[in-house]
């Protein structure tokens, strides 16, 4: 049955879609319609669908829901796009008028509302997860078979990493200074992300090693939380998201640059001002935070202007030929490409090749791969093709989203390759 809604979060990004000649360019680049080459999979067909919603000419039933889930907001058509149309960004405020209409079913509401906003709640709950991970669940390869409890709703059989021993925040202190008592050059905030606290731990521990060997102090606020991509992106919760986003600018509130190593994370906090301001005062607080985060490798390119001696290959990655894949978040939305290349280049002992279409989606996106496994999984398949042909031993990439799919995508495939975050090739 179709649900009355205002649209209020659609129209304000109407304007984006009106410049749509529906020439169907589009349909060349979307990797959802390369797999499902239905009118409705690409952004020709959803803004159709979405008009057809505003001028009330249809109903946002749940089958019209789906339809917008299958998106993986890449911005590959908008990047494409020879009229300048925008239509991703209509579809995020389609699912936010749908989410304050319906919300979400459980377990959802409880990760998004109950748990992210709650740092130390969700760290608790994702650290009881662990032990039920560790007594029941078979380990192969490193990974897991499934998720365990609330995040069943999320696995669906995906080969995904352990959840770590021990957490970021428990293994690096708040301050760090520069090693050997050198003076600081810079004062940065680290925004870890979930992915990075839980999961990769040592990897955040290792990108403020890096800055600390390079004369910068690196501040790791305790009262962050989750960048909230997956609630106000994903899901459409706008009023959770503003949660996490206040929670967060007042987290760094007194640092002037916050650093992150993950592009979705990044990304994630400098759109609170396009989709969470809903006031004069939050729309100027949202922008400032915005300006003062950075991806790490545009930090360490851009800002620092670390000299090519700075980058020396870490002991797993000497003598490996590796690829780099560009996140989405990181090439279409931030525009940062020749940084990461840059520092891969510099590097002496790891031999750098460029695979084609470096910057096809992997098909991670995330609720969308939870939403859509199965697609997912062929999005994937197609990189997954292209890193072998590319003759490279590892891909590497700066998204820890990314991450978690390749690592899927290369268990299930029984492939020798592996992921590498861009920062491990680094000494
Ligand atoms: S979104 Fe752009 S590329 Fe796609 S049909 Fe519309 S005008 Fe053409
Ligand atoms: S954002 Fe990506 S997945 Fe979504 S319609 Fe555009 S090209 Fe397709």
């Amino acid at each position: 049955m179709g649900v009355k809604i205002k649209f209020e979060q659609a129209r304000r990004f109407q304007s984006l879609l009106e410049p749509c000649t529906r020439c169907g360019y589009c349909t060349f680049w979307c990797p959802v319609y390369q797999e499902e080459p239905i009118e409705t999979c690409v952004a020709r067909g959803k803004g159709v669908m979405i008009k057809a919603l505003l001028d009330g000419r249809a109903d946002y039933t749940d089958k019209f829901a789906d339809v917008l889930n299958k998106c993986t907001l890449c911005m590959t058509c908008a990047e494409h796009c020879p009229f300048k149309a925008q239509i991703p960004q209509v579809i995020v405020g389609a699912r936010a008028d749908k989410f304050k209409a319906k919300g979400l079913g459980f377990p959802y509401n409880v990760v998004f509302k109950w748990l992210l906003p709650h740092r130390t709640l969700f760290g608790n709950t994702v650290r009881l997860a662990s032990w039920f991970q560790r007594i029941f669940m078979p380990k192969t390869e490193g990974t897991i078979r499934h998720l365990s409890f609330f995040l069943s709703a999320l696995g669906k059989g995906r080969q995904i990493p352990s959840i770590a021993p021990r957490f970021l925040r428990q293994l690096v202190p708040v301050m760090n200074s520069p090693r050997g008592g050198i003076e600081a050059r810079m004062r940065v905030g680290f925004f870890s992300g979930c992915m990075m606290d839980f999961v990769f731990p040592d990897l955040g521990k290792k990108i403020i090693d890096f800055l600390t060997k390079n004369a910068v102090e690196v501040v790791v606020p305790r009262e962050q939380v989750c960048c909230g991509a997956p609630v106000f992106l994903g899901a459409g919760d706008l009023e959770t998201g503003r949660k996490l986003a206040d929670a967060n600018v007042r987290a760094f509130a007194d640092l002037d640059c916050i650093i992150c190593g993950c592009a979705t994370g990044v990304s994630a906090l400098k759109d609170y001002a396009k989709f969470l301001a809903d006031t004069p005062e939050r729309a100027e607080m949202y922008a400032t935070f915005g300006g003062k985060v950075k991806d790490i490798s545009q930090f360490l390119v851009d800002v620092l202007k670390l000299p090519v001696s700075a980058y020396q290959a870490s002991a797993e990655a000497k003598g490996l030929k590796v690829t780099w894949h560009d996140p989405c978040h990181l090439k279409r939305y931030l525009g940062v490409k020749e940084q990461p290349r840059q520092i891969i280049r510099s590097i002496a002992e790891v031999k750098y090749i460029e695979m084609t279409r470096p910057d096809w989606c992997c098909g991670m996106a995330g609720t969308f791969t939870i939403s859509n496994y199965e697609l997912s999984k062929k999005i994937v398949a197609k990189k997954l093709e292209t890193i072998k042909a590319a003759g490279a031993d590892a891909v590497v990439t700066g998204c820890t989203g990314c991450m978690i799919q390749f690592i899927d995508g290369f268990t299930r495939h029984k492939m020798p390759q592996r992921v590498m975050h861009i920062m491990e090739l680094l000494e």
